[in-house]
Formats: C-alpha cells, sequence, structure tokens
C-alpha cells in the first residue's frame, strides 16, 4: 500500500460567495445545516480510511481553525493527523499567489514526509468519493498525476478545466474556463463537457520536480489548472479519474457533485439537499458524515393558538425552535426561532438567527446571528432588497452575518 500524504486547499479568498466570506473562509461557511463546507472533503478522507491530512489555510482562517479543533482533532498514537498549516510566507515576503504556490511553500512537508503519493484537494466542492478507488486507478495507469472529472452540460464549461481523453484515459487537451463556445465537448455527445473536480493525486516526486520547476517560472501565475496541468499533460502520464465509477459502499450511483463557489450554486447545493429526492444522502450511515456535534437541546415544532406548524422538505437542525410557522424546501442550521405565521420558503439559514412573526422569507440565504423583526417581508420585493441587501442576479438574497432587520 502506497504512503499518501493529503493536502486540502483552503487559502483562496472566496470573493464570490461574499457576504458569506465576509468574515470566514470559504471552507468554514456552514452548509446543510449542521455542517461546513470543508467537512465534505475530510469525510471523504476520513471515510477513505485516510488520515495523513494538512489543511493549507490562509484568508480570514480563524473561524475554519476553530472548526478543525472542534470537529477533527485526532488523539492518536498512530501516525495519523488532521492538521491546519497557516501561510506563513516561508519562500518569501508574498502570501500564496495561486494553489500550486501554496503547495509549493509547504514544499517541506512534502519533501520530509516519504509520501509516495500526495492528493491535492479543494475544498469547496459537495461529493462523496472513496479516495482509494482513485488511488487504485493511478497506481495501475503509473500516472505521474491523477485528475477526476465528471460530466456537465456544456453551457456551465466557464467555470472549470474543460478535459479531453483518449479511450485509454490519458488526458489529451485541458483548457482552464474556455468560453462555451470554445469548449471541446465529449465525442458524440455534443451537449456534455468533461469538467475537472479540482482534486488530484500525484506521485510525489513529480510533484515537487514540477512545483519547482513552476516557482522558477517568472511567467506562470502558479496555479494548478492553469499552469501546472497544461504542462504536464502533453508528456503523456496525466490520467483522469471517471468520477461516475466510484462506489460508497459498494454501489455506484453517489456521483453528485457540486461547485459551491458562488451564491447561486451555494443555495442550489442547500436545496438540492431538500428535493424530495436528494442526489446526495446525508444519511447513509457506511459513510457518516462527521462534524462538530454541540451539546443543543432536539429541534421542537409546536403549534400555536391559532397557527398550525407545517414543516415540510426541510432540514431543521439542533436547537431550533419553530412555533405556528410554515417552512418548506428550506434548510435551518443550529438555534434558529421562527414565529407565529411566518411563512420560510426556499431559503438557508446558517443559525443563531431569531425570525419573528408574520415575517415572509422566499429564495433567501441568512447567515448567523441576524435578528429579523416581526412582519418583514424579504425576497418577495427585489427591488427594494436591493436597496439594503446583496442580492444575486438570480434573485437570491444574502442577509449579512450579525444583521438587525427592522429594530
Ligand atoms: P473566489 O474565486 O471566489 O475568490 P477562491 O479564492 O476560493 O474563490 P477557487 O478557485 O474557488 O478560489 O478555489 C478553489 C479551492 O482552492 C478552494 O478550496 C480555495 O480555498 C483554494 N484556494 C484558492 N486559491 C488559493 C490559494 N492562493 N492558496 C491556497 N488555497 C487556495
Amino acid at each position: 500500500m502506497a504512503k499518501v500524504l493529503s493536502m486540502i486547499l483552503a487559502g483562496g479568498e472566496g470573493s464570490r460567495l461574499y457576504p458569506l466570506t465576509q468574515s470566514r473562509t470559504k471552507p468554514s461557511v456552514p452548509f446543510g445545516g449542521s455542517y461546513r463546507l470543508v467537512d465534505c472533503v475530510l469525510n471523504n478522507f476520513v471515510n477513505s480510511s485516510l488520515l495523513r491530512i494538512y489543511v493549507l489555510t490562509q484568508f480570514k482562517s480563524q473561524s475554519l481553525n476553530e472548526h478543525l479543533n472542534k470537529a477533527w482533532a485526532l488523539n492518536s498514537i498512530t501516525d495519523t493527523f488532521i492538521d491546519a498549516i497557516p501561510a506563513q510566507m516561508r519562500t518569501g515576503k508574498h502570501w500564496y499567489s495561486g494553489t500550486a504556490d501554496a503547495i509549493y511553500q509547504n514544499l517541506q512537508f512534502i519533501a520530509s514526509d516519504e509520501a509516495d503519493l500526495v492528493c491535492i484537494f479543494g475544498s469547496d466542492h459537495i461529493y462523496k468519493m472513496d479516495i482509494r478507488q482513485k488511488i487504485a486507478y493511478h497506481q495501475e495507469k503509473e500516472a505521474v498525476l491523477t485528475v477526476s472529472a465528471i460530466r456537465l452540460p456544456k453551457e456551465q464549461a466557464y467555470h472549470f478545466g474543460i478535459i479531453e481523453v483518449d479511450a485509454e484515459g490519458r488526458m489529451i487537451g485541458f483548457e482552464e474556463k474556455p468560453s462555451v463556445a470554445d469548449a471541446k465537448t465529449i465525442p458524440g455527445d455534443p451537449d456534455h463537457v468533461l469538467a475537472s473536480m479540482g482534486n488530484y493525486v500525484f506521485d510525489s516526486q513529480a510533484l515537487q520536480a514540477e512545483l519547482i520547476r513552476d516557482a522558477a517560472d517568472a511567467n506562470s501565475s502558479h496555479d494548478f489548472g492553469k499552469d501546472i496541468i497544461p504542462q504536464l499533460y502533453p508528456q503523456g502520464k496525466v490520467f483522469v479519474y471517471d468520477f461516475t465509477t466510484n462506489t460508497i459502499d459498494g454501489e455506484v450511483g453517489e456521483t453528485y457533485w457540486r461547485d459551491v463557489g458562488t451564491i447561486e450554486s451555494y443555495w442550489e447545493a442547500n436545496m438540492d439537499l431538500v428535493k424530495a429526492e436528494p442526489a446526495i444522502s446525508l444519511y447513509n450511515r457506511k459513510w457518516p458524515m462527521h462534524t462538530h456535534y454541540p451539546a443543543l437541546p432536539p429541534a421542537s415544532f409546536r403549534d400555536s393558538e391559532q397557527f398550525i406548524c407545517t414543516i415540510r422538505q426541510s432540514l431543521i437542525s439542533d436547537g431550533c425552535h419553530i412555533s405556528g410557522a410554515t417552512i418548506k424546501k428550506s434548510v435551518l442550521g443550529s438555534n434558529c426561532f421562527v414565529g407565529t405565521n411566518t411563512n420560510i420558503y426556499e431559503s438557508v439559514l446558517l443559525g443563531d438567527t431569531k425570525v419573528g412573526s408574520n415575517c415572509i422569507l422566499t429564495k433567501v440565504i441568512v447567515d448567523k446571528d441576524v435578528k429579523i423583526a416581526d412582519n418583514i417581508q424579504i425576497g418577495v420585493n427585489l427591488e427594494e432588497d436591493r436597496k439594503r441587501f446583496t442580492v444575486s442576479d438570480e434573485g437570491i438574497v444574502v442577509i449579512p452575518k450579525g444583521a438587525r432587520i427592522g429594530f
């Protein structure tokens, strides 16, 4: 069995998720009621029994550090760890200038580790992957680098690295975020492209050599997608792992994958969890979704004198107290209080929030620690909302952390 070291990229600015990233880094943004975004990738590693993990942090990392300490501390007598590494300007007076530079600045941890393989994974994607299967594929192909890929509609090509592959699974083309018109579609399937999922298995020696070469290249932006993959694939040893072949507990099927880089995709990923038949399940006991579990009472739902409490297709976390309200297709994080005759629809409340009585919230993301007074409507009149809040192009209203509305 190869020795594996894993590095989680958690040092991006997350500007497209603003204002959810106003006070915290993107991997620390709450998700799915009980989780933080970083939990997804960490669960993939832990459930794959790969327990030697560095999390590379940089921007606004305090909340992520606290979460890692509370949820992911390994008390172990074996060679296992989940450790945060802050940006430390080890190679000069500059922060990480790209994803490859983030790894390069921490090359000493790889060089001194004697790992055969290095996994480099982003932390802003929602999916389940048994990473051992990807590693087995990498070894079978004797690859220098293996990139995971998923089929996506052609219209989404401009968000992703788009891959061309030969019959053996070898990468023969790659373009980072091409225009939809330029994106190479899958042979025989003109409506779909093969997109990189932003996670890589590298041969350790090859990775180190490539990062040293890239660091000396003044024209490089030091990014895996823009610089490292285009440099390596023409050498013929970069292979593409087809995510749809991955199995969880012996079953193909849970090959849901979503990038949550924007307000729209973050909202959609939460909505995916409350579909009648979600494509990703949080309830598979054989693939537990670990996180920090605060000591909280169970969620409670009470009818008021006049109003029956109605909850449909929603996730409601511990510590919530809902009285005489209607909640549909929504995700509520812990400690949310919702008053009587309030309607919450297709919304995501991140937690520690109080919504008064007679309110309407439609397609709203409410960050933590928000208080909304009685009789407030949000998401109903977007022109009005735009004067006070961030409203995405698609009409999703975001209420920033700590806001007081109507007081
Ligand atoms: P945005 O583009 O909205 O500012 P971002 O800076 O996080 O977001 P992405 O391309 O979405 O950029 O990042 C993909 C993954 O790589 C994320 O997990 C992110 O934390 C990480 N990442 C991005 N840039 C860096 C960097 N310079 N150093 C370390 N990790 C990074």
